[in-house]
């Protein structure tokens, strides 16, 4: 049984107080008419926001499903590691590959730059229908990986903007220049780590004055190795490896065993 996502406006306090769930929409005809549920089952909802509720259902029909909310968990799916990723604004489909991919993968959070050599610039007005566009794809990778947590896909940021985003947390910037540094290096100064930010260039790369500004501002510069890796590329990998390297990505125990869902 796949993992729902509901609104938390759709958890609300039933007669006895205990808390009940409304599934309408494609999901509820999905439960009715696909899935067959039946009243008295157990299935997964998630909230987005990195709660997983077990719900027992009482009513199932193509149009609404309800059920009540026997108990609450951290949803496991999530990663204890929250990456950032500060992408320089890709051209065409290259951007929505790097949301859906790095969604799938475990990012958090997306921030879309504008640097120097960024090709791909949207005209102002276009930027908030970008980022909704954005958010989209990210919401439906979100769904369809059964991430416990849509990842949020913050406004376009121009490069003057950017350092001062940077300052809360241990922040890669990945460089193909970077002839000392790998990312490795990077990870091993650092045993625990709850949150990183990483900033990735755009096709034609950052240029040194715009690495040497996020390294002023106390980023580390680090290589990917010693080849030179397409933009779209370089963020999901280095995202990976992080998760891997904190061990973000071992199999996780499910929340409620019961529901074997
Ligand atoms: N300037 C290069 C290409 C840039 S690759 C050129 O035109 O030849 C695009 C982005 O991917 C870079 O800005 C960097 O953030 C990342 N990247 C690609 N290969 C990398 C590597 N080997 N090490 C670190 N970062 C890399």
């Amino acid at each position: 049984m796949p993992k729902f996502f509901i609104d938390p406006a759709a958890l609300r306090a039933g007669d006895g107080g205990q808390r009940q769930v409304t599934i309408g929409g494609a999901d509820a005809h999905h439960l009715a008419r696909v899935l067959r549920a039946k009243p008295g089952d157990r299935i997964s909802v998630t909230d987005g926001q990195g709660n997983l509720y077990e719900v027992e259902l009482a009513v199932v029909t193509p149009e609404t499903v309800q059920g009540d909310v026997l108990q609450i968990g951290p949803d496991q799916a999530e990663p204890a590691l929250k990456i950032t990723l500060f992408q320089s604004i890709l051209k065409g489909e290259k951007m929505d590959w790097v949301l859906q991919k790095g969604t799938e993968i475990g990012i958090t959070a997306f921030v879309p730059i504008l640097s120097d050599r960024t090709v791909a610039r949207p005209a102002p007005h276009q930027f908030a229908k970008k980022q909704e566009r954005w958010q989209k794809i990210v919401t439906a990778a979100a769904k369809q990986s059964g991430r416990g947590l849509i990842p949020t896909v913050h406004p376009v940021t121009p490069w003057s903007a950017v350092p001062r985003l940077l300052t809360e947390h241990f922040t890669l910037v990945a460089w193909e220049g970077e002839t000392t540094c790998s990312l490795r290096q990077a990870l091993s100064q650092r045993e625990q780590l709850t949150a990183v930010q990483l900033v990735i260039g755009p096709e034609g790369g950052f240029s040194p004055e715009e690495v040497e500004a996020l390294v002023h501002q106390g980023a580390l510069s680090v290589s990917l190795g010693p080849r030179i890796l397409r933009a779209e590329t370089a963020g999901p990998l280095a995202a990976g490896l992080l998760l891997y390297h904190y061990g973000a990505l071992e199999p996780a125990p499910s929340t409620f065993p019961n529901n074997g869902r």
